[in-house]
């Protein structure tokens, strides 16, 4: 999953960075308000951690802008201010949750796992499940009939991306941004080997590709 964070305060920033790329998060991180409109409308994100109060423009209005564009991107406020007017502003502004600093680590990605969930179409169950297959986002476990299955990182960020968006294809291009932040050099075949050890591990039916166009996981009949 990429988010991106958008906090100009350097240390809570730093602190958030590495706490969310430990949750398995791949975060970009801008520090004003402009720079996270321009990523928002380049780049290819799954979530967006939002603070209000940015040098320039604020994050209310980064807010408006993203939804008067019609994109329907999971939001998370995170901020300092604390009024019941700020919460139901940021709510009702299209923010999908609110939380108030100072937060906890714990907190802050068990609601991102949340909303990510509701916007799955609904997913009310925590654990994604595929057949006999089942992926635990919190805990970054799979298991097959009931039995662990090692995946490194990388390849359980691509099955989970396959699996949130099941029955639609993804590009190459996509996978690739779940996968990797901007800093990091993409290898131009690194896809094609994760699919590849992602169907010796799970069995070589489960992803499905789509020559010149991207893979995709079928849903069930
Ligand atoms: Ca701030």
């Amino acid at each position: 999953m990429r988010l991106l964070l958008v906090e100009d305060d350097e240390l809570i920033g730093d602190g958030l960075q590495v706490g969310l790329t430990q949750a398995g998060y791949r975060v970009d991180w801008v520090t004003d308000g402009s720079h996270a409109d321009q990523a928002l409308q380049n780049e290819g994100f799954d979530l967006l951690v939002l603070d209000l109060g940015l040098p320039g423009e604020d994050g209310m209005a980064v807010l408006a802008k993203l939804r008067r564009r019609g994109d329907a991107l999971p939001v998370l406020i995170l901020t300092a201010r604390d009024t019941v007017s700020d919460r139901v502003q940021g709510l009702d502004g299209g923010a999908d949750d609110y939380l108030v600093k100072p937060f906890n680590l714990d907190e802050l990605t068990a609601r991102l796992r949340a909303i990510q969930r509701r916007r799955d179409g609904g997913r009310a169950d925590p654990l994604i499940r595929h057949g006999d297959l089942e992926l635990d986002p919190a805990a970054k476990r799979v298991t097959l009939a009931g039995a662990p299955v090692e995946l490194t990182a990388r390849e359980l960020a691509i099955l989970e991306a396959l699996l949130v968006r099941i029955g639609k294809v993804q590009s190459r291009e996509r996978l690739e941004e779940a996968l990797y932040g901007w800093d990091e050099g993409v290898e131009s075949n690194a896809i094609e080997v994760y699919i590849h050890h992602l169907r010796k591990k799970l069995g070589k039916d489960l992803i499905r590709t789509l020559r010149g166009v991207g893979y995709m996981i079928p849903q069930e009949d």
